[in-house]
């Protein structure tokens, strides 16, 4: 009689891009997968609803960039068309239209960054302050992603890294700092300069195409999560919502600790291999009720990480306000935060036809916005928007959605990558994902959540060796122009003849 294997279970915790990817692959390899959700959808912080009146809305819009090529593939897998054609895009700041974004890959290709210099239409920084980032490139180049090279930009803040490059104060603050808070939702004295140059280079800097961008054609929560969720139901994934992880049970009898089990308030899951998918707040309170997790230095260090409020409104209009481009982000409205805002009328279906204006304006770093009222912010965000497009001074808001997300996003602070766990973990069968982890793939946001989901997934299937590892796009390869400049930097490097200045003095 032949001998019926259990199959191993894997118990996954959060259903962000991280936990839906590990959760995907794991039960399409015949693993018996539990996805425990704290929220009441899956996705995160993509996750999307409908308000009382049957409106859609979402945790903010969010962009799919020209090098998101796991999640492109996904999609493709899945048989989804979700996604708008390459949008262009402007930023406006107080005194009006500052830039604007043609097509990238339309445009003749140019080896990097000549294209994105040559063919971004700036309206008003004048060409000489535009010219002094050229100094910044070599700092491009000597940052490769490695940990030596976080290590040695990590200390530094963006700020200090741009004015010790030469970069104008008119370049930074109306084009450097903007991009740091719609990238990295912070302004530049609170980034680290390693996650700073990881960013710029991965959307921007890498290849001419790298800025283009799609974006769903509706919530990515429907358009996306919700065939994704029934795929992973489908083969057998069990998700449960409302589910919010407070514990693990931790073997630590043996000479290597092994987890055994979840624990979520009164209910516990039996578990050979647990994934966290959760997001730097979700983790610290975890580790904060867990005696299992205070245990091991790494963990408690993780309570040195911080987290960015964040800001999601959508506002109905009651007439239809020319918007030029559909996609548009902003800054010097206020000190210390960038915003976004979209034309839901060019973006989505559902309000193609709506006969009047249906925009999502989204702000990064809103600490001091949080605490206004509903009606307050809402005023605030008309007036802001007819800063940018003045007709928009004459409509009238009709309905308003005003998502709050206290702590939301990673920050990816000076001085915090020591404290950032890696994939593996000390307890060798509990595996970290999620957008703030340690990997070396280069990718960001949502792309490098999908990854980091894939590959914990990929060491749960080496550990008990079964199934086939899912196959994870690298980033698009260093033109040969860079890795020439890369290989020679990193010669001198090793020779000891750097003529860079010891970022942070920590080599
Ligand atoms: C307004 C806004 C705009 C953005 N714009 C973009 C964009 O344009 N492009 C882009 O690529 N990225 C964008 N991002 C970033 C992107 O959303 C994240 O990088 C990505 O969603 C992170 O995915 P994740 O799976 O790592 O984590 P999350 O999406 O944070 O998922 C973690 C999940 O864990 C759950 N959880 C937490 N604690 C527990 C617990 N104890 N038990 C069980 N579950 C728990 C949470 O409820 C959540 O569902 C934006 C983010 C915001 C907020």
């Amino acid at each position: 009689m032949s001998q019926v294997l259990k199959r191993p279970s894997v118990v996954v915790v959060g259903a962000g891009w991280a936990g839906l990817g590990a959760s995907y692959h794991l039960a399409q390899q015949g693993y018996d997968v539990t996805l425990l959700e704290a929220g009441a959808y899956p996705g995160g912080l993509v996750a999307g609803w409908k308000t009382a009146k049957g409106r859609s809305i979402e945790a903010g819009i969010h962009g799919f960039w020209y090098p998101y090529r796991n999640i492109f593939s996904l999609v493709n897998e899945l048989g989804l068309q979700p996604f708008t054609a390459w949008t262009r895009s402007s930023q406006y700041s107080p005194a009006g239209l500052e830039v604007e974004s043609p097509i990238f890959q339309t445009e003749p290709l140019l080896p990097t960054p000549l294209g994105t210099f040559l063919y971004t239409r700036f309206k008003r920084i004048p060409l000489g302050d535009r010219l002094s980032a050229l100094p910044l490139l070599y700092a491009l180049i000597d940052f490769d992603n490695s940990d030596q090279a976080w290590r040695r930009y990590d200390s530094v803040t963006a700020r200090e890294l741009f004015k010790q490059f030469g970069v104008s104060a008119r370049l930074y603050k109306e084009s450097f700092e903007p991009m740091l808070l719609v990238g990295l939702f912070a302004p530049g004295e609170q980034c680290s300069a390693a996650a700073a140059l990881g960013m710029l280079y991965y959307f921007i800097l890498a290849h001419q195409p790298n800025f283009d961008v799609v974006w769903c054609r509706g919530t990515v929560g429907e358009m996306i999560f919700r065939p994704w969720v029934e795929q992973i139901e489908k083969m057998g994934g069990r998700i449960f919502t409302h589910r919010r992880v407070t514990d693990l049970v931790v073997d630590t009898q043996n000479a290597k600790p092994r987890v055994t089990g979840v624990v979520c308030g009164d209910e516990s899951f039996d578990a050979d291999a647990v994934i966290f998918a959760v997001g730097v707040t979700g983790m610290q309170k975890i580790i904060t009720n867990s005696s299992a997790l205070r245990q091991f230095p790494e963990f408690r260090n993780v309570m040195n990480l911080g987290a960015i409020d964040v800001l999601a409104t959508r506002l109905w209009f009651d007439r239809k306000v020319s918007v030029p481009l559909p996609s548009n982000a902003c800054f010097g409205f206020d000190p210390t935060t960038g915003w976004t805002f979209f034309d839901l009328n060019a973006l989505h279906d559902e309000w193609q036809q709506e006969p009047a204006s249906v925009i999502e304006a989204d702000f990064y770093h809103a600490n001091q916005l949080l605490p206004m009222t509903d009606d307050q912010i809402v005023a605030k965000v008309h007036h802001d928007l007819a800063v940018c497009v003045p007709e928009f001074r004459s409509a009238k808001v009709i309905d308003y959605s005003v998502v709050r997300l206290p702590r939301a996003v990673t920050h990816f602070s000076p001085g915090s990558y020591p404290s950032m766990l890696s994939g593996t973990t000390r307890v060798e069968n509990l595996l970290m994902s999620g957008d703030w982890i340690v990997n070396r793939h280069g990718s960001w946001s949502q792309e490098k959540a999908y990854v980091t989901g894939l590959e914990a997934a990929n060491r749960v299937i080496t550990q008990f060796g079964i199934g086939q590892p899912a196959m994870i796009l690298p980033v698009e390869p260093d033109e040969p122009h860079i890795q020439v400049a890369r290989s020679v930097n990193q010669t001198l490097r090793g020779w000891g003849r750097s003529i860079l200045p010891n970022w942070g003095g920590l080599e």
